[in-house]
């Protein structure tokens, strides 16, 4: 068999792996979309280095879109097969693709208003429909954590929790091909060892090949202590010592569900009385029905929490703002309040006007708490400038910009090398780095190196035999 790279290699973004069996079985390993090459002017609708009708099955580790954001495209490009994950991960990306398909819809009809009129047929159309979502989605079949799953006579996946995101999966492969079985491993994106809701993640073992991410492959979280500790900090020195506001841009699905679960915690134990907390993303609120629902993927302390209060992530003093009036409202609001809005990286969304409306604030914070691509304006934020520009005003940074990696859904560059250490001392021959860029990779390449661990960096469309 060989596997092909097609996506995430040397960068983070459009994961996508081709394993073809001897046979010329094909079986893409996730199918996301490529944010790096979005930016790129030269972006192209024919997305994919293979025709879509010769992919047999395409197995999805987990919901976010740069795995599975170019999956409508697949199916409604002539993909046949079935589309293999947990059930928490098709819930989850079902809503998240009908959120992008409507974010492209979005952007496509203000691209049309601001070209002029000879220029609208350059505009690039979005990518899919909401109809192509639900094409998509029909092909989803559903698969246990550790629970092997049949695809055919030479092949058969289990998938093992991998604590990154509630549902998220490594994908361990068993193939036989001339009686002899070979195991590849895939360990999709990681989680940490102290996620606020799910498990802890769970090393794939017996393998003899891994495919690994390394989106921290060079870089250590500066984590000094517990998300409760910190959370309590950032609220008591903004809400409660001046009165301000905290405004907290964080990813709908995952991020924001742990940080309201830190808040409830706090909220339990009266340490943070006349706070009050709005959520405001559509997007989070259907998710966050979903980390209710799954039960059984929470971890014990989460678990026994829903029991006892009946409910993860509800509170009197939270409140979910789905409607967009009731955003509207909230730009009124004047008491000291936290604000968590998406998208993450503030590129778009509704946290773009919460930013505007307290950025000249001396008495608002701006928490940012994951990871921000360089070129965004998260990224531009916690630079330090004096002036930003936003919604095409340029405005003066008088609220406290701060950020903190106690939420981040990735493992830092001990646990990468931990992980990958601990697979190789289990038999595991060969290594490939995926999901990183260059410099983390590379970072990650030379330490394992000095361990006596040699590993590869597949360029984009490298093919190996394995
Ligand atoms: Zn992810």
């Amino acid at each position: 068999m060989k596997i092909t790279f097609l996506g995430a290699a040397r960068q983070v973004t459009g994961s996508m792996h081709l394993v073809t069996l001897q046979s010329g079985y094909n079986i893409l390993i996730d199918c996301g979309m490529d944010y790096e090459l979005k930016r790129n002017p030269t972006f192209k609708e024919d997305i994919f280095p293979f025709n879509p009708a010769d992919i047999d099955t395409v197995i999805l580790t987990h919901a976010h879109i740069d795995h599975s954001g170019n999956l409508p495209s697949i199916v409604y490009q002539g993909f046949k097969g079935n589309i293999i994950c947990t059930g928490a991960t098709s819930e989850l990306t079902e809503y998240l693709l009908y959120d992008s398909a409507n974010i492209q819809l979005m952007e496509y009809r203000k691209a049309l208003g601001n070209a002029k009129k000879t220029k609208r047929n350059n505009v690039p159309k979005p990518l899919y429909m909401s109809s192509h979502v639900k094409d998509c989605v029909d092909r989803f079949t559903i698969a246990k954590f550790n629970v092997p799953f049949t695809i055919n006579k030479e092949v058969k996946v289990t998938l093992i929790e991998a604590g990154h995101l509630l549902g998220a999966a490594s994908v361990k492969m068993e193939v036989v091909e001339n009686g002899i079985t070979k195991t590849i491993g895939f360990t999709g994106d990681l989680g940490r060892s102290n996620s606020k809701l799910i498990n802890d993640t769970t090393i794939l073992t017996g393998i003899d090949t891994l495919v690994s991410e390394s989106t921290y492959g060079g870089r250590k979280h500066k984590i000094t202590r517990p998300a409760e500790e910190e959370m309590l900090h950032y609220i008591t020195t903004t809400c409660i010592d001046i009165r301000g506001r905290l405004v907290i841009p964080a990813f709908s699905v995952g991020r924001t569900q742990s940080i309201v679960f830190t808040i409830i915690q706090l909220k339990r134990q009266g340490l943070i009385p006349n706070v009050k907390i709005f959520v405001d993303s559509p997007l989070a609120i259907r998710s966050t029905d979903v980390y209710e629902k799954h039960k059984e993927l929470l971890n014990p302390e989460a678990f026994a929490f829903q029991k006892q209060y009946g409910s993860l992530l509800e509170h009197e003093d939270i409140e979910y703002l789905t409607e967009f009036k009731h955003h509207e409202a909230l730009m009124y609001y004047t008491d000291p309040c936290v604000i968590i809005s998406a998208a993450g990286m503030v590129e778009g969304g509704r946290i773009q006007e919460h930013i505007t409306n307290n950025i000249e604030n001396p008495f608002s914070t701006i928490l940012i708490s994951g990871f921000c691509a360089e070129g965004t304006f998260g990224h531009r934020l916690l630079n330090g400038q004096s002036t930003i520009s936003i919604k095409n005003k340029v405005k003066r940074v008088f609220a406290k910009i701060a950020s903190t990696d106690i939420f981040s859904s990735h493992p830092d560059c001990d646990e990468v090398f931990n992980y990958i250490n601990q697979t190789h001392q289990n038999g595991c021959k060969n290594v490939f780095l995926v999901h990183g860029d260059e410099t983390q990779m590379t970072a990650m390449r030379d330490r394992l190196a000095l361990a006596g661990i040699k590993v590869e960096m597949p360029e984009q469309g490298q093919v190996f035999e394995l």
